[in-house]
């Protein structure tokens, strides 16, 4: 999320109604897709719950402990994305920590510093004890929100990393294509690539530099996870990761060239030939949680377009598509 997205923002409330701004998929087309709402799932045995709260936001349970990807609960509005600054919602934080009983969360890893992903790991970091792993630019949001050396820890791409009984793997990925608007790019600036100090809160949104971008590998028992919530890739890079479920950033694949789409498609869900494909970042997070997930507006994404793509290619070869709402749960 950079400068010229907030300036798209700022059109998109001078012309709210405007079709460009309306959710660009009717998810009604897609329901049988959607899990079944298992909001009060009960883990039973050594079965593993994950619950999805938009963008890439995924907690993993499994009674005992916790580890969540990115943790973004405030989902602050467009006004204050594009006019102000931004903080964590201390209210939100702790009602969802309060709901999930995240007091049994041992570990926050984050994608990238963007602040759709990294804006709440300090905070949530800070009222949970849980550690905040991340790059030198989310560690610096976490020193921003004074959070002591010991609960913090730098990535280490590619080792793997014991927490409770997951193991969790970090590896370095790539950020969605930059998104050119009105002849504007909000690509990373290669002189200013990282977030260099700590940045406490409140901070302008574009003070959120991406800093890297990364991959999830989670293993639980038998069981593996990826987590990709960017829509790009490195190629051969997931080769070595064969997984079961593929969290598959999807944000933006619908607008990308056909052959990018192909491309992705086999640098991900092929590589790792994943029997289930659950689609994450398709969802407007300038909407609260709390509320239905709405896909993102037609001027920066087809979401539509993205989704059938990923359906006829799961189709034809056997692999389960599936789409999950917000705070719904599914046991693995
Ligand atoms: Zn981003």
């Amino acid at each position: 999320m950079t400068k010229q997205l907030i300036y798209l923002l700022l059109i998109a409330f001078a012309l709210m109604g405007c079709k460009a701004f309306k959710p660009s998929a009717d998810l009604h087309h897609f329901s049988s897709y959607f899990a079944t709402s298992s909001k009060d799932s009960i883990i039973v045995g050594d079965r593993l719950k994950v619950t999805f709260f938009g963008t890439s936001t995924l907690l993993f349970d499994d009674g005992v402990s916790q580890i969540i990807v990115d943790g973004f609960f405030s989902r602050p509005k467009t006004g204050k994305v594009a006019f102000g600054k931004i903080r964590s919602n201390e209210k939100v934080i702790r009602a969802m920590i309060a709901k999930y009983q995240l007091h049994r969360l041992k570990a926050i890893f984050v994608c990238h510093s963007h602040y759709d992903h990294a804006l709440d790991a300090p905070l949530l970091s800070q009222l949970t004890g849980a550690k905040l792993y991340g790059s030198s630019s989310t560690l610096n949001l976490g020193k921003g929100g004074k959070l002591s050396e010991s609960t913090m820890q730098l990535y280490e791409s590619g080792k793997p990393l014991g927490v409770g009984s997951f193991t969790v793997t970090v590896l370095n990925s790539k950020h969605t294509p930059p998104f050119k608007i009105f002849g504007k790019s909000n690509a990373t600036d290669p002189a200013h690539p990282n977030i260099d100090q700590p940045l406490s809160q409140p901070a302008k949104a574009n003070d959120f530099i991406e800093g890297g971008t990364f991959d999830f590998y989670i293993t639980y028992g038998s069981q593996r996870f990826l987590v990709k919530a960017s829509t790009n890739y490195i190629e051969g890079a997931l080769q070595a990761y064969p997984c079961d479920v593929l969290f598959l950033g999807s944000a933006m694949l619908g607008i990308q060239p056909a052959d990018f789409q192909q491309k992705y498609y086999n640098e991900t869900v092929v590589a790792t030939n994943a029997k289930t494909v659950v689609p994450i970042h398709w969802d407007n997070f300038m909407k609260p949680l709390g509320q239905p997930l709405i896909p993102l507006p037609n001027i920066s994404d087809n979401v539509e377009a993205g989704f059938n793509f990923l359906i006829t290619k799961t189709k034809a070869e056997n692999r389960r598509l599936l789409l999950l709402q917000s705070e719904s749960s599914v046991l693995f």
